[in-house]
């Protein structure tokens, strides 16, 4: 067995060179550090932990798990219509992590740094006799008073979603056996939906001054969707024809009778789901255009009543489908699409 890692020198090797970047972060070698903010800016701060064998499966390379990890903060930041900054590692290593793992680790956080414009601020690392936890806290800027929240939702306005829905449901599904679509680019495509979510971070801040609300889809596109329902006190109406699917997810689906994984319940996408008045429609094409992201209309919000659902979903013939057993049923009828 190699030998334990002295975790100074673990710093040092592996994560000092990851805060070059960031003066306040003091070479890690400082109990704190310090992010300055131009003026007009505020500190917009998430979190995100991640267990082995909980939200990854053990033998997951070190650096699929640095990637993973690392860009679920970062789509939180992006909902927000933030700007990112620096983050911090907590780590809790099994005695089995060793410098191989630790490189791979490290090397793809730097690759990501550079990719989306971060520092290492600092962390704390301690050994642990359970699964490998990694939690990450980020901070990205925001013009004051202007970040996106989930709250800002009126009855009238329609809903939007970036990229396409479900892939990542239907990537994991494959990974673990439950559907097969063989060898091809459409198994490549969905399991690196999964594997390598591309957090929306140049598209966030482009929706300031659009959205109304916003959330990042990681529970899955009618949960988060129920999330800015919540705090905007509203229902949603659906549109289940009109939900962005990739061509390789709309080749599975009609493979699949009936469809089976509920896309719309599936989660891990990393996509913005947003709202906004009509008067943004022309903005928002305009910035289509411009950044080549999808933002498909998929619904709009409504007054909500009581304790009905408050996310609806309905079919081309307006009729609304139920959600039972991860799937979409009209009452009593099982439907694809
Ligand atoms: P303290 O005991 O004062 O909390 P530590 O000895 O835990 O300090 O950490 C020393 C320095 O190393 C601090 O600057 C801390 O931010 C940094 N550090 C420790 N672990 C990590 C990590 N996993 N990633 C980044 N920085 C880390
Ligand atoms: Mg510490």
């Amino acid at each position: 067995m190699a030998p334990a890692i002295d975790e100074f020198d673990l710093i040092a090797r592996f994560f000092e060179p990851l805060a070059r970047d960031l003066p306040g972060a003091m070479g890690l070698r400082d109990d704190a550090g310090a992010l300055r903010l131009p003026p007009g800016q505020e500190l917009i701060v998430s979190a995100d932990a991640i267990v082995a064998g909980i939200h990854f499966p053990k033998d997951t390379p070190s650096g699929d798990i640095a990637r993973r990890a690392l860009r679920v903060n970062l789509s939180d930041i992006a909902a927000k219509g933030a700007t990112p900054l620096a983050y911090t590692l907590t780590l809790q290593l099994p005695e089995a992590v060793d410098d191989d793992w630790l490189r791979g680790f490290a090397d793809v956080l730097d690759e990501d740094q550079k990719t989306y414009g971060l520092g290492l601020l600092g962390g704390d690392t301690s050994r642990t006799d359970g699964p490998l936890t990694l939690s990450i806290n980020i901070f990205g800027q925001c013009f004051e008073n202007k970040w996106i929240k989930r709250s800002g939702a009126c009855v009238g306005e329609e809903v939007y979603v970036t990229g396409t829905i479900g892939d990542a449901t239907l990537g994991l599904a494959i990974e673990q056996g439950r559907i097969d679509v063989g060898n091809g680019p459409d198994r490549d495509f969905l399991r690196s939906r999964f594997f390598r979510p591309e957090p929306r971070v140049e598209t966030g801040p482009k929706l300031l001054g659009l959205a109304s609300a916003a959330a990042d889809v990681s529970d899955g596109l009618i949960a988060d969707l129920g999330h800015i329902c919540a705090a905007s006190s509203l229902g949603v109406e659906l549109d289940f024809g009109s939900v962005p699917l990739s061509p390789a997810a709309e080749r599975l689906v009609t493979d699949h009778q009936p469809l089976g994984p509920s896309l719309l319940s599936g989660g891990d996408d990393y996509e913005i789901v947003f709202t906004a008045p009509e008067r943004a429609r022309g903005d928002i094409d305009v910035l289509v255009r411009e950044t080549g992201v999808a933002m498909t209309r998929i619904g709009r919000t409504v007054e909500h009543a009581g304790d009905e659902s408050r996310v609806k979903v309905f079919d081309d013939a307006g009729r609304e489908l139920e959600v039972r057993d991860g799937g979409y049923r009209h009452f009593g009828k099982k439907v694809s699409r």
